[in-house]
């Protein structure tokens, strides 16, 4: 870090009030970049608060507060899921990526990272490049997600994708007594970072792809590596499958969605798949399993947290990697015993770590 970069920024930083349940709101301004950002730390309870910062056009404060304060508890769950020793935060970069988003900028934004004292780390997500975190860098040392250093993560998505793929193999497990995925039908939603290094891990262990993106070069890539299927965006969430595995977006999992599945489990990559709390329960009703997405994309979350705690052991990674698959198996378990769909298990579980 370059504390004479962080000193030339003439913060103004001010507490907001948070949602009940949550510890702290900030926001920060800075007339000479243009900065506009807010930090929501949800909770400290397992330790520093740690989760990405989201570049994003909002067009109102609010809806940048409510974002932003969304995610953070987000991270709380999701750091707990993967038994690690970070609490949940988050940050929201009020402008557009493309067109206001600066060296300097991000130096500002780092400084006030530097402000919060190592109460909140943060990396990459929506809008913000590796890149991006190596100049935030320059004025704060809570950031991970580098390319270069000696702890330095790099890209967590490998990381994620074993995550998910340990995950689908539980969760077949769990609903047909065998994780063999040979001959079974996995429909992919997305083949960017994660989807891409999934669907090469399925069809190594003899899965049959389905695959869908909106980038035509992934799926002829798709298609020529792994014998893959191709459909369009439209008909993905409609094929006849053993998984659903949803990799592009949050918030595919509509009613409308869930009513034309054709799949026993769903287990995916994306953030936020239920559209509301009442899609868990109706995925249940039609007999689909669902594992809760904050457990099975936690891998990534792992690979940063390394970074962050400085742990160069990769049985680190491995055995909390594995350990999602455990805690996915506790919570079917227990929605077995209770008859409660699992998101809702997963929450209770969560809860009684954090307590
Ligand atoms: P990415 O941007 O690399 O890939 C997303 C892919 O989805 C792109 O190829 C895009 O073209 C495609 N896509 C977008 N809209 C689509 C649509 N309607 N139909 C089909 N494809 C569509 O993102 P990623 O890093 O691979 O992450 C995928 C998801 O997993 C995201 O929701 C992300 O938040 C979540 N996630 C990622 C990580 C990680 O380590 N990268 C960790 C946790 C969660």
């Amino acid at each position: 870090m370059n504390h004479a970069a962080a000193a030339t920024h003439a913060l103004s930083i001010r507490d907001l009030e948070p949602r009940e349940g949550y510890a702290r709101l900030i926001e920060a301004k800075d007339e000479q970049t243009g900065l506009h950002a807010l930090i929501s730390i949800h909770s400290l309870q397992r330790g520093p608060a740690a989760g990405g910062c989201r570049m994003f056009n909002y067009a109102r404060i609010e809806d940048a507060i409510y974002d932003v304060e969304r995610l953070s508890r987000g991270m709380t769950y999701k750091n707990a899921a993967a038994e690690l020793p970070l609490g949940g935060g988050k940050s929201v970069i009020i402008g557009d990526p493309k067109t206001q988003k600066t060296p300097e900028l991000m130096r500002a934004f780092g400084a006030f990272i530097e402000h919060l004292a190592g109460n909140y780390y943060t990396a990459e997500d929506v809008g913000v490049s590796p890149q991006d975190m190596a100049n935030v860098a320059e004025s704060t040392s809570y950031v991970a997600g580098l390319d270069g250093g000696e702890f330095a993560s790099g890209d967590p998505s490998p990381v994620t994708a074993r995550g998910v793929f340990l995950c689908l193999k539980q969760t077949l497990k769990h609903g047909l007594g065998t994780d063999d995925l040979s001959g079974k039908t996995i429909a992919i939603q997305g083949l960017g970072h994660v989807g891409m290094s999934l669907a090469g891990m399925l069809h190594k262990a003899g899965a049959k792809l389905i695959v869908s993106d909106i980038n035509d070069e992934t799926v002829r890539l798709a298609e020529t590596e792994f014998g893959a299927t191709v459909v369009s965006p439209d008909e993905i969430l409609h094929q006849d499958a053993d998984v659903f595995a949803p990799c592009a977006m949050g918030g595919v999992l509509t009613a409308d969605a869930i009513d034309r599945l054709k799949v026993r489990f769903v287990v995916g990559a994306a953030n936020n798949q239920l559209a509301d709390e009442t899609c868990g329960q109706r995925l249940q009703d039609r007999g689909i399993l669902y594992a809760p997405d904050y457990i099975v994309n936690g891998g990534g979350i792992v690979n940063v947290a390394m970074e962050i705690l400085k742990i160069s052991d990769p049985s680190y990674r491995e055995n909390r990697i594995s350990g999602l698959a455990t805690t996915l198996e506790q919570v079917f378990a227990r929605a077995d015993e209770t008859g409660e769909p699992p998101h809702m298990v997963a929450d209770r579980l969560i809860e009684r770590r954090l307590a």
